[in-house]
């Protein structure tokens, strides 16, 4: 009898253990890649670029009278209606100096949050990638919106542009930096050479530009946190120098004396899952407000930042 006892509490406890097992986390990506339109919310940018949430985003509508909206099947042309606002005024003064206009890549989910692919800042509606390829004379179709390759303006680890540049790159980009709105762009270390040569006047705004790997296809302008966005956490702003001298030639050392790989002592660790917790709380209401089943009962939210419903929701 004892025998049988101890033989079901064995096959109970594996069977729980079994259960518990199967049950995988899921991570945010899956939720906010998959969330079709923006939330019902006052607009906020919530957490940090590379860590939070959009709610009550805006798409940019596709075409504009100077700009196209590339990689439509994204879905990424949300964002914080800040975002949206700049982006338009941006490719319509550009207009004014002769560029053709813009084509946009991406800015944000339309919930924000991480992406499927690509990308570990644009989480707040906050960032867009704006392609260095002038916007052509006539309205693209959608396939060429997919699969038009952007021209890049280097090569991966090269320290100077290609034949590519224009002139127009450097009012391009410092019309961009000296927007009040902009924290930071992120640029390829050889177009920030090619910027730094290239102006002969105030260099002050070159302080915008942040030299980083990739970025030769398009530079990406970064918004500060908007007004009303109590949630959205500052970056450290940029050093006021311009950064043309021993900043940038940190960069440009790297590309031409690349440090040897090292190989690492121990394995890597894989990383956790980042689950919709890994998010600021105010993320799961942003989520889940009109789509509860978007998320478990498991995530209920816990206190802490509450977005504020929209007044008017129809309005996106
Ligand atoms: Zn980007």
């Amino acid at each position: 009898m004892l025998r049988l006892i101890i033989l079901l509490a064995t096959f109970a406890l594996t069977t729980s253990v079994q259960a518990q097992s199967s049950k995988r986390p899921i991570p945010a990506k899956q939720h906010f890649g998959f969330a079709a339109a923006g939330s019902p919310h006052q607009p906020e940018a919530v957490g940090f670029y590379t860590r939070g949430c959009l709610a009550g985003g805006t798409a940019l509508p596709v075409n504009g009278p100077a700009w196209q909206a590339m990689r439509l099947s994204r879905n990424r042309n949300w964002g914080h209606p800040e975002m949206v606002k700049f982006l338009k005024k941006f490719a319509m003064d550009t207009q004014k100096f002769g560029w053709p206009g813009l084509l946009i890549g991406d800015i944000s989910q339309p919930r924000g949050g991480p992406m499927l692919s690509g990308h570990q800042s644009h989480q707040m509606g906050l960032d867009a990638d704006i392609w260095y390829m002038p916007m052509p004379k006539r309205r693209l179709t959608w396939d060429e919106r997919e699969n038009t390759s952007a021209i890049p303006l280097a090569g991966s680890r090269s320290v100077t542009v290609t034949n590519n540049w224009k002139p127009g790159y450097v009012k391009l980009l410092r019309l961009a930096a000296q927007n009040p709105k902009v924290q930071r762009i992120l640029t390829h270390p050889a177009v920030k050479k090619k910027l730094c040569l290239s102006e002969t006047g105030n260099k002050r705004w070159l302080s915008k530009i942040r030299p980083v790997y990739g970025h030769n296809y398009h530079f990406h302008v970064r918004l500060f946190c908007p007004e009303g966005s109590t949630g959205c956490r500052a970056q450290k702003p940029t050093p006021k120098d311009h950064g043309c001298g021993a900043p940038l030639d940190y960069w440009l050392k790297l590309f031409t004396n690349p440090p040897k790989p090292t190989k690492p002592s121990k394995p890597r660790k894989p990383r956790p899952v980042r689950t919709i917790d890994w998010l600021p709380t105010a993320c799961k209401t942003v989520l889940k407000a009109d789509r509860p089943e978007l998320l478990a009962a498991s995530v209920a939210p816990k206190t802490g930042l509450q977005v504020r419903p929209r007044r008017n929701p129809r309005r996106r």
